[in-house]
């Protein structure tokens, strides 16, 4: 590794897109235009989109090579051979089928496997992974550790599954009700928090003990072993890679979201064993995302799949990833920014009920927070409290989520050095101002995932 402390962006641009750079009194007419709600902006009316991690990589030019070189043949295409190839030395899973995103691959597998009485089990499930389980009728239960639920707790691996707890609910609800055991790496709807290699290998053996299933929702699965490598004894030596195959040698199957690890804008997997299974689950694809050598992705976008996937275990990329992450969390923390910690894999999470103690939860303090961070600066990023979780009583009071998050996820490859100094710049402003930050009232919000398009007015 290098001996400066600057960590230099690996990679040099060669491919430029524009931001609009917009005034104060600018984005106070365009945010008053989206009723408070950063969802509802136009994305050029963004200067740093921390929105999502998901489906927003820039892609290098040999995928954009291989995006010219793909292979649209309906059966047989050499880009489907390369994707399989990638995906099989990755994951030693005989059986791999191409979906369009993660979520296609888990209404497959946990459709089949689910149904009325079932139960998953996993550290978090992530939303839609929970959305495919309940909507076929089983339930989903998530068990992170203690620790994973402490957001100022120092753990190095706040990921982990409850190996007690999963053990006991197991024996509870039967090993021949458990539809699967699903480790999510890293932990995305926990604040993107490793898991150790021992974790993983605890749970293989509980599951092997029961004959029940085990699954790798994979997502981010590069960043984890980043994690393994640096803070689990034993790996010093290992290759991303091979901490990855290893956690992948452990397990029945795998899911992946490619627009996450794969570095790609579209995409996904599912990998299995079970040649019964496998076929289960290609009749499914079959039927709904496309013949089994292409799922939902025409060849180009297979191409550059196979090609990120290996991009993605560069030591000197995933070095530049993740301690760019936590150089903009460390940042933060040391000019005082309540925040959880320490920083995970993708992004950085800020605690707006302790930055705005004057807001109450009624009057959604994350949600000030994100509409702060756009007037100040035209960074986007979204609210994870009581707009996305909260609920209503009887009386219609609301009932707040048990913390009140702001996420900055953070693109890869997508914004420099220069960039994250801005926004840490930014957030000096907040801070000096944080007592005039005012709480929002909701005027007009759907039944369901609210934080997509409800709407805002400032309390005065
Ligand atoms: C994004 C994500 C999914 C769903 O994948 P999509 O490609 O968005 O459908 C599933 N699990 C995890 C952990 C994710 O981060």
């Amino acid at each position: 590794m290098s001996e400066f402390k600057t960590i230099i962006e690996p990679f040099k641009i060669k491919m430029v897109e524009q931001i609009n750079v917009t005034s104060k009194e600018e984005r106070l007419d365009f945010l008053k235009q989206a009723h408070y709600n950063p969802f509802l902006l136009n994305s050029d009316k963004v200067m740093i989109d921390f929105l999502t991690d998901s489906g927003t990589s820039a892609m290098s030019a040999n995928q954009w090579a291989g995006i010219m070189q793909g292979d649209e043949s309906y059966a047989g295409a050499s880009s489907w051979h390369h994707m399989r190839d990638t995906i099989y030395d990755l994951t030693g899973h005989e059986y791999i089928l191409p979906t369009h995103q993660g979520r296609a691959a888990e209404r497959i597998l946990y459709g089949y496997l689910g149904g009325k009485g079932k139960t998953f089990i996993s550290n978090t499930h992530f939303d839609t992974t929970r959305a495919n389980i309940e909507f076929s009728g089983a339930e989903a239960i998530d068990i992170v550790i203690e620790e994973g639920k402490a957001p100022k707790t120092f753990h190095p691996f706040k990921g982990n599954i409850d190996t007690k707890k999963l053990e006991d609910l197991i024996i509870e609800k039967g090993a021949e009700n458990i539809g699967g055991v699903i480790l999510t790496v890293t932990n995305n709807s926990g604040g993107g928090q490793p898991v150790s290699m021992e974790n993983a290998k605890d749970v293989a053996a509980i599951c092997k003990k029961y004959n029940v299933r085990y699954f790798l929702d994979c997502c981010r699965v590069a960043e984890n072993a980043y994690f393994i490598k640096h803070r689990e004894k034993g790996y010093e030596t290992s290759t991303y890679k091979e901490i990855a195959q290893e956690l992948f040698a452990l397990v029945d199957g795998s899911i992946m979201s490619a627009k996450k690890d794969a570095l790609v804008n579209m995409g996904g997997f599912l990998s299995l064993r079970d040649e019964e299974l496998a076929s289960a689950c290609k009749n499914l694809l079959i039927i709904t995302e496309g013949f089994a050598t292409y799922g939902g992705l025409s060849g180009r976008d297979m191409e550059a799949l196979a090609i990120g996937l290996k991009e993605v275990f560069e030591p000197d990329y995933l070095h530049y990833r993740i301690r760019s992450t936590a150089f903009l969390g460390e940042k933060l923390k040391e000019m005082g920014v309540p925040l959880v910690w320490p920083i995970g894999g993708h992004a950085v999470y800020i605690d707006a009920k302790e930055l705005y103690p004057h807001i109450p939860v009624h009057e959604y303090p994350g949600q000030a927070l994100v509409c702060e961070l756009y007037l100040k600066g035209g960074i986007r990023t979204v609210e994870i409290g009581s707009v996305m979780f909260g609920k209503y009583d009887e009386e219609g009071k609301l009932i707040p989520s048990p913390m009140e998050l702001v996420r900055l996820a953070i693109p890869r490859r997508v914004y420099t050095q220069s960039h994250i100094e801005y926004v840490i710049e930014v957030f000096e402003k907040i801070m000096e101002d944080r007592k005039n930050a005012k709480g929002l009232k909701i005027i007009e919000e759907p039944k369901f995932l609210r934080h997509f398009t409800s709407k805002f007015v400032r309390v005065a």
